[in-house]
């Protein structure tokens, strides 16, 4: 397994190489269990993956919030959501996602309006 800080560092220099600039704000995670780090990693891998891929975007922006009972992982761009109806068949990433954060309990809203934001919800369990 990955831990969050780890994919922090590879998907900076992902969003590096594709040029896209990438603004943290919050914290880093701090007292997750490796369970929950592990799925937070996959999610922030595949929604920069769906920037590179999709979004056209210039700018990323990824935020973490942590209160006692719960992780909020928001990840953001400012390019264009694209339908996937309008070309080809839809893939499996968001669908993945969705399915890895209900198994923890989690949850997963997507915001296309001015670009993609993804807003990722875990309880914040302790080890
Ligand atoms: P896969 O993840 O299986 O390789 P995929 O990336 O096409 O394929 P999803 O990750 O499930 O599939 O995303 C579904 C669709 O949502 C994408 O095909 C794309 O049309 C749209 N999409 C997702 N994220 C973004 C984004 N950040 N910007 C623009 N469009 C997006
Ligand atoms: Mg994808």
């Amino acid at each position: 397994g990955i831990r969050f800080k780890d994919e922090v560092q590879r998907i900076k220099q992902v969003l590096e190489a594709a040029e896209i600039r990438l603004i943290y704000e919050g914290t880093s995670l701090k007292q997750a269990s490796l369970l929950t780090e592990n799925i937070l990693s996959m999610c922030l891998k595949e929604a920069v993956t769906n920037i590179v891929k999709h979004s056209g975007a210039s700018v990323c922006y990824i935020t973490v919030e942590q209160s006692w009972k719960e992780i909020t992982l928001i990840v953001r761009d400012n390019g264009t959501f694209k339908s996937p109806t309008s070309y080809g068949a839809p893939g499996y990433g968001l669908s993945g996602m969705r399915e890895r954060l209900e198994f923890i309990n989690g949850g997963m809203e997507i915001v296309t309006s001015g670009g993609t934001s993804l807003i990722i919800t875990v309880p914040n369990d302790t080890k």
